[in-house]
C-alpha cells in the first residue's frame, strides 16, 4: 500500500474555498479503528455544501468531502469487521468533519459500517448512496404509517434530485400512483419515470394563506421545505402523512395547525445521519431486494474525482438530476 492516495482535497484560503484533486498522506486519516480501500462514492446535495465550504456541514478545513462511500475493509482492530469485508458507509461524521468518500481511503469507527447486502453490486450501492438510503427511510415512513397504494396518490417534491428521483422509483415499485412535483420540464429522467404525473412546482405552489387546500394526495415526501412543504401538508387527504427529509428550497415551515386537528394530518421528519444500525441494516436490505428500483444504474451518471468539479456547482444551483457515481480507482 502506498503512503499517499489521491482525493479531492478542500482548502480554506482567505475566506475562499479551493478544491484540487491531489495525493495527500494516509497519515492525514482520523485515528479511527477500521481502514476502507473505497472504490465508489456519490454527489449528494450535502457534499455540495461540503465541498464549497458550507460551515454548518464542515467546520474545519482541509477537508475531504463524500458522505457515502463503498469499499473493501483494508485493515482493522476492531472486533467487528477484518480485511476483506466488502462494506459501506453512509452518514454519521464521514464526510462532515471526518475525511470521506471522496478519497481512496477513508478510515472509521467500525460502528459506522453496514455489510454490503449480498444482492447489492458496489456500483449499485453508491447510485443508492445517502440518497437512495434517505428515499428508503421515506417510503418506510409512509408504509409504517399505514398508507397503502389503493388509499391514492403519493406527490414527491424535489422529484428530479436524488432522493426525490429514488422515493418514485421505489414508490411504483410498490405499486403507489406518484406526481412528481419538479421546477424541470420533460427532462430525460422525467420521460422515463413515465409512470408519474408531473406537476410544475411554481403553479403547485399555494403563497395563500389557506389553512386547508383542495385534498389531493394519501401522502408525500418532501425534499424541498418550505413553501412545497406548507402546500403538501394542507394538500394531504383525511389522515394523511408527509415524511419530510430536505430543504433545498427552504428551513422554514409557515404553516397552521389545521391541517393536523382537523384533517388528522401527520408530518414525519426522516433523519439518515443518526439512524440505527437495525434501522441502516433493515432499509438496506430491502433496498437490495424487494425495493431494489429497476432503471437505478440507468439513472445514474458515472464521474472521476476530475469531473465532478463542475457538478457540484450544478447541484447547488438545482440544475442537476437522478444520481452521481463518483469512481475512485
Ligand atoms: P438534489 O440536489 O439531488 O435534489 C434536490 C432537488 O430539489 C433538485 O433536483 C430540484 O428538483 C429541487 N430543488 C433544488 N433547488 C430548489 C429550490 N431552490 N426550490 C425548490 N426545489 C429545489 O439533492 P438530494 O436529493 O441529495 O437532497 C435533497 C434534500 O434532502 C437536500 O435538502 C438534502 O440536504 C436533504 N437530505 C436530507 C437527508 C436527511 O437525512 N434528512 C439525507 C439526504 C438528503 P426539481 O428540479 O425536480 O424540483
Amino acid at each position: 500500500m502506498e503512503n499517499t492516495f489521491k482525493a479531492l482535497l478542500i482548502r480554506e484560503e482567505n475566506g475562499q474555498f479551493l478544491k484540487q484533486v491531489q495525493q495527500v498522506p494516509l497519515s492525514s486519516l482520523p485515528d479511527h479503528d477500521t481502514l476502507i480501500r473505497v472504490t465508489y462514492s456519490s454527489l449528494n446535495y450535502k457534499d455540495a455544501l461540503s465541498a464549497t465550504g458550507n460551515k454548518g456541514v464542515t467546520r474545519t478545513f482541509p477537508h475531504v468531502p463524500g458522505i457515502d462511500a463503498v469499499g473493501v475493509v483494508e485493515e482493522s482492530s476492531g472486533k467487528l469487521w477484518k480485511k476483506g469485508d466488502q462494506v459501506l458507509v453512509t452518514g454519521f461524521d464521514l464526510g462532515m468533519n471526518t475525511w470521506g468518500g471522496y478519497g481512496q481511503y477513508i478510515r472509521v469507527p467500525g460502528e459506522w459500517i453496514v455489510a454490503l447486502p449480498p444482492n447489492l453490486q458496489p456500483q449499485e450501492a453508491m447510485a443508492l448512496g445517502t440518497a437512495g438510503f434517505t428515499a428508503g427511510l421515506c417510503v418506510d415512513k409512509l408504509v409504517q404509517a399505514g398508507i397503502k397504494p389503493s388509499d391514492g396518490p403519493i406527490a414527491v417534491s424535489g422529484a428530479t434530485g436524488g432522493v426525490g428521483s429514488i422515493s418514485l422509483q421505489l414508490l411504483s415499485k410498490l405499486g403507489y400512483q406518484t406526481v412528481g412535483i419538479s421546477g424541470k420540464k420533460n427532462t430525460d429522467l422525467q420521460q422515463q419515470l413515465n409512470g408519474t404525473e408531473w406537476l410544475d412546482r411554481q403553479e403547485f405552489t399555494d403563497e395563500s394563506k389557506r389553512a386547508l387546500l383542495k385534498p389531493r394526495f394519501a401522502g408525500a415526501i418532501d425534499t424541498v421545505g418550505g413553501s412545497v412543504l406548507t402546500t403538501l401538508v394542507r394538500s394531504l387527504q383525511y389522515n394523511g402523512v408527509v415524511a419530510a427529509c430536505g430543504m433545498a428550497q427552504s428551513g422554514d415551515l409557515n404553516l397552521t395547525v389545521f391541517p393536523f386537528i382537523l384533517n388528522g394530518v401527520s408530518l414525519l421528519g426522516v433523519d439518515s445521519v443518526q439512524a440505527s444500525m437495525p434501522v441502516r441494516q433493515r432499509v438496506w436490505n430491502l433496498l437490495a431486494n424487494e425495493w431494489k428500483p429497476e432503471q437505478l444504474v440507468s439513472f445514474t451518471k458515472q464521474l472521476t474525482l476530475e469531473e465532478l468539479l463542475e457538478q457540484i456547482g450544478q447541484m447547488l444551483a438545482g440544475q442537476t438530476e437522478g444520481r452521481t457515481l463518483v469512481k475512485l480507482w
